[in-house]
């Protein structure tokens, strides 16, 4: 070697290793490390003799990872194609550490692979922030049908829900029932005892609507302010009925103290009960109005009970529609 190339050379390695990616070379036909960089003891703490054969490289790596990434950086080397891997190494602690390898495959004249030529990038960072961000996308699709305080879903989801089931039930004509409830006297209660305890009565009563239904149909979200629905698919005016009684004696049983309510010294609702087959051309709004309704009775009757009818449709059934049509 010439004093020249020599310099060179003494130039590279000293920027190949100390650069923060690892670089590393394997010969091909003996899938043996020609070379790899002094900074991956620092990095896995694996020492730098003890990286020997491809099969070192494959056995400290994740058992999860292993078989897809050896196999695809296998098949990509044999085809001659560069290409990229994210795997988790093992470290000589036991722990894991997210690492990125970039692999160029090197030819010989005849076109033959040769060698494979790569640097291993410390991507723990990325990774964290990568997971940190799929949390924060969940939370944000649960946000966007939850409602905050109760945990309930919200009225967004109410909407999409009564429009499907209400499409349901026009189509299988079943009947299907929603019960609208409001807290009795719930703005004395909060003159009384604060809009603190106020929003922990309202968990409460989400919590109590929850556990009054049990088909994995049922929906239970929050109207908005101290007012709540549920919509029950395939479920007739005796059941909804049923249902809604369940809902009151629920509430009743977290037994919240209410001192200025006029009904009852403990935390009251009261509930519209509706149940319908409705017609091809009805509407589920009216449907909700005429619900609304029965609970304005609910609350001018006494409070701190039950309203409940069976509605008729406007227009005829699904078939029936579509056979005149
Ligand atoms: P009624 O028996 O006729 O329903 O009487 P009410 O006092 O419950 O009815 P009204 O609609 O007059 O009052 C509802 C109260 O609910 C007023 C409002 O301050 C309270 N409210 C609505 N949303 C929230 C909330 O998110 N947190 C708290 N703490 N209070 C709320
Ligand atoms: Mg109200
Ligand atoms: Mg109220």
């Amino acid at each position: 070697m010439s004093q020249a190339a020599a310099t060179d050379s003494a130039v590279y390695k000293t920027l190949l290793e100390s650069t923060r990616a690892i670089p590393w070379k394997i010969d091909w036909k003996t899938m043996t490390f020609a070379y790899i960089g002094p900074q991956i003891e620092t990095l896995l703490g694996w020492s730098q003799a003890s990286w020997v054969s491809a099969e070192d490289w494959a056995a400290r790596m994740h058992p999860e990872d292993r078989e897809r990434v050896v196999g695809f950086c296998v098949s990509q080397s044999q085809n001659g194609v560069d290409h990229e891997a994210d795997y988790r190494a093992l470290t000589a602690a036991g722990d894991y550490v997210w690492i990125r390898d970039v692999v160029h495959v090197v030819r010989d004249d005849n076109g033959e692979v040769d060698a494979l030529i790569g640097f291993m990038f410390d991507i723990s960072e990325r990774k964290k922030t990568e997971e940190q961000l799929l949390t924060l996308q969940k939370q944000l699709e649960e946000y966007s049908y939850k409602d905050g305080l109760t945990g309930v879903a919200n009225r967004r989801m109410f909407d999409t829900v009564l429009a499907s089931e209400w499409a349901n039930a026009q189509r299988s004509q079943q009947p299907l029932s929603l019960i609208l409830l409001d807290i009795d006297h719930f703005k004395q209660y909060n003159d009384h005892y604060g809009h603190v305890q106020g929003d922990d009565c309202l968990k409460s009563v989400g919590q109590a609507l929850s556990l009054a239904v049990n088909r994995p149909r049922d929906f239970v979200g929050r109207f908005g302010g101290e007012e709540f629905v549920l919509v029950l698919p395939e479920t007739d005016e005796a059941a909804a009925r049923h249902i809604a009684e369940r809902c009151r004696q629920q509430v009743r049983q977290q037994r919240i103290a209410h001192e200025r309510s006029s009904v009852s010294s403990l935390l009251t609702i009261s509930l519209g009960v509706g149940s319908i087959v409705p017609g091809a051309h009805d509407r589920s709004l009216d449907f909700l109005n005429a619900v609304d309704k029965l609970l304005y009775q609910a609350k001018q009757r006494g409070r701190d009970r039950l309203e409940v009818a069976g509605m008729t449709a406007q227009s005829p059934g699904g078939d029936a529609a579509d056979a005149r049509a």
